[in-house]
């Protein structure tokens, strides 16, 4: 083998490698409401916030391959990772999507009633804590969610963490979004743009602990922005 292509640098660093797993893997198979949800969020100022498609694709798989129907959703904005999650689960699976910014979820919503999934979303307006909290407080919900998607506050995943692993069932799956925080996490911190600190040092803490968390198994994926996929244990 050529020792060139025995290193194992992220693959990803190159972007014409990223081009061609977007023509030729992503794009063709992204389902058409995820596609339209994706063109009306494009003029949104905040539109990079979206869930990368690439990073969708690999949810989709693992939301049908554990068979999720009882799910969370922590930072819907305009709703690509939900109605990702919508179309992926069966007709009686439920999705608690938390988003303090309702007018995000707005724009989205008739895409996801055109989809014809509206019907599996429980849109709760709120801070994340305090509707996590709220779920913890009937003891039918302690232990039983197959799935949890974060992807708000980036300060606050150390505390949604140890809450969502009071509400997943053993073996749930949860899912972390923007864990290498454009890469910023491998750069020294005075070489990051001032706009990035912040983000990059919560999100070094809150990888640290994962790594150091004997309840979960973890997987990194740099797709995207980078998530992580933790089992319960
Ligand atoms: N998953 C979305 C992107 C989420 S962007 C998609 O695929 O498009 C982050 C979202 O988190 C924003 O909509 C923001 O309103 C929300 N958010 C930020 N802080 C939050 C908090 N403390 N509680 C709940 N939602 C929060
Ligand atoms: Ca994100």
């Amino acid at each position: 083998m050529d020792p060139k292509y025995a290193t194992h640098k992220g693959l990803l660093e190159t972007h014409e490698l990223h081009k061609y797993i977007m023509e030729n893997n992503v794009y063709p198979r992204e389902p058409k409401p995820l596609k339209e949800l994706r063109a009306l969020t494009a003029t949104h100022p905040w539109a990079v916030m979206g869930t990368a498609p690439e990073a969708g694709q690999l949810i989709e798989i693992l939301l049908k391959v554990i068979g999720a129907k009882k799910t969370i959703e922590i930072g819907v904005f305009t709703g690509y990772s939900l109605l990702l999650t919508a179309l992926a689960i069966p007709q009686d699976g439920k999705i608690v999507a938390i988003d303090m910014d309702r007018g995000a979820y707005e724009i989205g919503l008739p895409v996801i009633q055109k989809a014809g999934v509206e019907h599996k979303i429980n849109f709760i307006e709120s801070e994340g804590l305090p509707a996590l909290d709220k779920l913890l407080e009937d003891p039918e919900n302690q232990g039983s969610f197959d799935y949890v998607f974060v992807d708000a506050d980036k300060g606050n995943y150390i505390n949604y963490h140890e809450l969502i692993l009071k509400l997943l069932k053993v073996n749930g799956i949860v899912v972390y979004d923007n864990t290498l925080w454009f890469g910023t996490v491998a750069k020294p911190e005075d070489s990051v743009p001032e706009g990035y600190r912040r983000g990059r040092t919560a999100i070094v803490e809150f990888n640290k602990a994962l790594a150091a968390d004997p309840r979960v198994d973890i997987s990194m994926i740099p797709l995207g922005d980078g998530l992580t996929i933790c089992r319960r244990l």
